[in-house]
């Protein structure tokens, strides 16, 4: 049973969930965290049989408090209006700085499957369907007061009256001041110094609280809207709750001033990108908005939803992280499908998608890993489609053609969004002049595995993998050695993403054509790694006493390949598998001519491990050349 279950049990019915949010500025990603988690609860309600909706309110008679990060100039003069009397932010479409920042925000609802219905308090204000509540606050002023005092310590003048006239004279609703409360009419003045962040005009007068013409302050608001819409269910932002918090102040209220039930609670906790907390007024870090490019939808419910709501969210959106988390989703996925989850990575699987799904799709059986998509994607004359078709790592599933698109469009704004790691990734367009400072047995590594992966009979990930690790032992350097030298002929930098699948998801031909571009010294590589002879004699005499499987490769370089002391010099190459398949290389200098030393090699190693010339296995290709 799950945290979602656990609430869901204790909410009357039909369920009605409620969030809202005051659009002050562009949302940061931390507002996400409310709307997901509320729509998981709508999902799970409904996935029960249960009548349930979900609405979500812009705060619209909020006064603007706090101006936008950058816009100084343009939103002081409406420091203390209401949000929805405000002008529209530069660059953002809609009638007021809220609706243009609350349809900034609630337009990534419908790519993350969310199904919320919006309000605007403005309109319930003025349908005047809080009245009777505001005259039932007003009446009961004195209870207020003495809950806030009892609440959190705040004292409020024995005049003051809950209720926050709009000043007729200015606009402004954060800077005025209430009192005497006759039945129909407030007295009410704007103060110059109520507030800090906004100047009142000076004006007094007397209005109607009904119908829109000033607002509840916002705990009081709060409660209203559990009565009135009614909700059943909401949580709310950890800042919120706890002793003297707001929601503490406003199920208070509800239980002794309005007599209503408070709605079944919860907390969450903040959510966070790379540990640091987002503010949308100091333009600190990605927004809502840009962190849903960056993610397919389910990815990021999955990520944000998969954390208990009581514990802190906070990931990176690096490679590393990215790389996991679709791994992470994926074996979800399968699990699900294959009928081995739990009843709570059901529910998690389930309220990860962006609808509900009777059956679950078909898992994709091929799925390149994100780094290496990024990688792909990033070379402007691949079309990714024709790409995986021709990769031969078998037949193709729509699911999982569908699934490496979903994929290659987060590669693509994930890329966009992140350039600067993105291009390390970039796969060059010419061998890295780079190349030339690797060590000749690390560019004999590359020939070596070219060689080897032109001939590998199946192209997949993990038998490309130990290809690359054979290479590196037949040539004797460490396999740290040996990808710092792919990578860097593939990106001209030491790292990259894992080289089996990356080399996999290239697609052989790529891969083989870059790896052949590079030249190495084969006497060289002689000259640093070869044994004595008596030393390679016993290895071959071992590797045949313990039946592993071997083959010898007579080498002749002749004076042309080398100015050096090799020059007209055999050299004896013995090649063997271990128990587990794995190839090694070991060689060694033999005297000889070059006419008979293909002849002497065999006759040489006949006699050592005592059998048939015929016998000897010889190498049929060799992978130097
Ligand atoms: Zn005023």
């Amino acid at each position: 049973m799950t945290w979602i279950d656990e609430t869901l049990e204790r909410a009357r019915s039909p369920i009605y969930i409620n969030d809202s949010k005051t659009p002050s500025g562009v949302a940061h990603v931390g507002s996400l965290r409310g709307v997901l988690t509320h729509d998981a609860l709508l999902r799970v309600a409904r996935g029960g049989g249960a009548q349930a909706r979900f609405t979500y309110g812009c705060d619209d008679m909020d006064p603007v408090d706090e101006i936008p990060h950058g816009m100084g100039e343009y939103f002081r003069e409406h420091l203390g209006k209401p949000l929805y009397a405000a002008p529209t932010p530069p660059e953002l479409a809609g009638d007021s700085m809220a609706q243009a920042y609350f349809a900034e925000f609630t337009s990534n609802f419908e790519p993350l499957g969310v199904d919320a219905e919006f309000y605007y308090m403005s309109d319930i204000y003025r349908a005047g369907r809080l009245d009777d509540t505001i005259d039932v606050f007003l009446r009961r002023a004195a209870a207020v007061r003495e809950i806030y005092l009892r609440e959190t310590g705040a004292v409020r003048p024995d005049d003051w009256l809950p209720f926050q006239p709009i000043c007729e004279r200015c606009g402004r609703i954060g800077t005025t001041f209430a009192s005497d409360y006759d039945g129909e009419t407030v007295a009410y003045q704007c103060l110059p110094d109520l507030v800090a962040w906004a100047e009142g005009c000076g004006a007094t007068g007397r209005v109607s609280p009904f119908g829109g013409a000033g607002k509840l302050p916002w705990k009081l608001e709060w409660v209203a809207k559990w009565k009135v819409l009614p909700v059943t269910v909401e949580g709310a932002g950890k800042d919120h709750m706890g002793a003297g918090g707001s929601h503490k102040v406003a199920a208070a209220l509800a239980r002794e001033v309005l007599e209503c039930p408070v709605p079944i609670s919860f907390t969450y906790e903040f959510f966070t990108l790379g540990g640091a907390k987002m503010s949308s007024s100091r333009g600190i870090g990605l927004s809502a908005s840009e962190l849903v490019a960056c993610l397919p939808p389910q990815l990021l419910r999955y990520l944000v939803l998969k954390v208990q709501v009581r514990r802190a969210l906070d990931f990176d959106l690096d490679l590393a992280t990215l790389n996991g988390a679709f791994a992470e989703y994926e074996r979800l996925w399968n699990s699900v499908y294959e009928g081995n989850a739990n009843s709570n990575q059901q529910q998690l699987f389930a309220i990860s998608q962006l609808v509900d799904a009777t059956e679950t799709a078909s898992p994709p059986t091929y799925s390149p890993p994100f780094d290496s998509v990024v990688s792909v994607v990033q070379q402007p004359h691949i079309d990714l489609s024709a790409h995986v078709a021709a990769l031969g790592v078998g037949p193709l599933s729509d699911a999982d053609r569908d699934w490496i698109d979903v994929k290659r469009r987060a590669a693509v704004s994930w890329s966009r969004r992140f350039s600067e790691s993105a291009s390390r990734l970039m796969v060059a367009d010419d061998l890295p002049q780079a190349t030339d400072d690797l060590s000749n047995q690390q560019r004999g590594f590359l020939s070596v595995s070219r060689r080897l992966l032109g001939e590998l009979e199946t192209w997949q990930a993990a038998t490309i993998q130990a290809t690359l690790f054979d290479a590196a032992r037949i040539v004797g350097i460490t396999p740290a050695e040996a990808f710092v030298a792919l990578y860097t002929a593939f990106f001209g930098w030491p790292e990259g993403p894992r080289a089996g699948s990356f080399l996999e998801f290239l697609g052989r031909g790529p891969a083989c054509e870059r790896l052949g571009e590079v030249t190495f010294s084969y006497p060289e590589l002689v000259a640093v790694t070869a044994m004595e002879l008596d030393d390679w004699n016993r290895a071959v005499t071992t590797a045949a006493a313990e039946q592993h499987e071997f083959s010898i490769l007579p080498n002749w370089i002749p004076e042309s390949d080398d100015s050096g002391k090799l020059a007209n010099s055999g050299v004896l190459e013995l090649f063997v598998a271990d128990a587990k398949g794995r190839m090694s290389a070991q060689r060694a200098v033999r005297n000889g001519t070059e006419e008979a030393f293909s002849e002497e090699a065999r006759t040489h190693v006949a006699r050592l491990v005592g059998i048939a010339e015929t016998e000897v296995p010889i190498r049929p290709d060799n992978p130097f050349g």
